[in-house]
């Protein structure tokens, strides 16, 4: 009788979640699997051999991933802290140059809405003035601390972008850039890279 031999991978699924795509360039769900070698006798795997290793896999686009890529930020998580950095500068910023002048309370909060924080006023932002001045840059710099040097660089494009959505950068959305890049822990010279990158990959589009 003729045996038939085979090799096969059979992958045990070890979670899923959502996870940032970045074939897809967006959020996807994805499924974190780890497989392992058998060898099939009549197609029924019998004989287990090596693991293959775990990886990450889009359900949408079905491209695979080291499972490092878990450790991006979604654009959910993106878009959060982002506006939380933002109100976090904007205070800052505020704290500085007097909290009461009726413009630059105005411009505060447009800043803040411009980075997606739909609903901020002037009670929020008088709760966020009321926070204790190094907060927010804990916030920023623990933000920072998180991400990956990627993630930072993604982190810090996402931000541009949204400030380039009304038009070219200003010098002060320019400015809030590099303030967000140095409280994210990168060099001067990586945020102009990435601020150069976006603004020229938004001519593109
Ligand atoms: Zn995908």
């Amino acid at each position: 009788m003729l045996i038939i031999w085979g090799l096969r991978v059979i992958y045990r699924t070890l979670g899923q979640g959502v996870f940032f795509c970045r074939r897809c360039g967006g959020d996807r769900e994805y499924r974190h699997r780890a497989g392992r070698r058998y060898v099939t006798v009549f197609f029924i795997p019998l004989i287990p051999l090596a693991k293959t290793g775990e990886h990450v896999q889009c359900l949408t686009c079905k491209t695979r991933y080291v499972t490092e890529a878990l450790r991006l930020p979604t654009t959910v998580q993106m878009q959060v802290a982002l506006a939380e950095g933002a109100r976090a500068l904007v205070a800052a910023r505020l704290r500085a140059g007097g909290p009461a002048s009726p413009p630059a309370r105005r411009r505060a909060i447009e800043a803040v809405t411009a980075t997606g924080g739909p609903g901020y006023g002037e009670s929020a932002l008088n709760a966020d003035l009321a926070e204790p001045a190094e907060s927010g840059r804990t916030k920023i710099v623990a933000l920072g601390g998180q991400l990956q040097v990627q993630a930072r660089e993604w982190y810090l494009a996402e931000a541009v972008r949204i400030a380039m959505a009304d038009g070219p950068l200003t010098s002060a959305e320019r400015a809030t850039a590099g303030q967000l890049a140095t409280g994210l822990g990168m060099t001067q010279a990586q945020a102009i890279g990435v601020i150069m990158l976006t603004e020229q990959g938004a001519g593109q589009n």
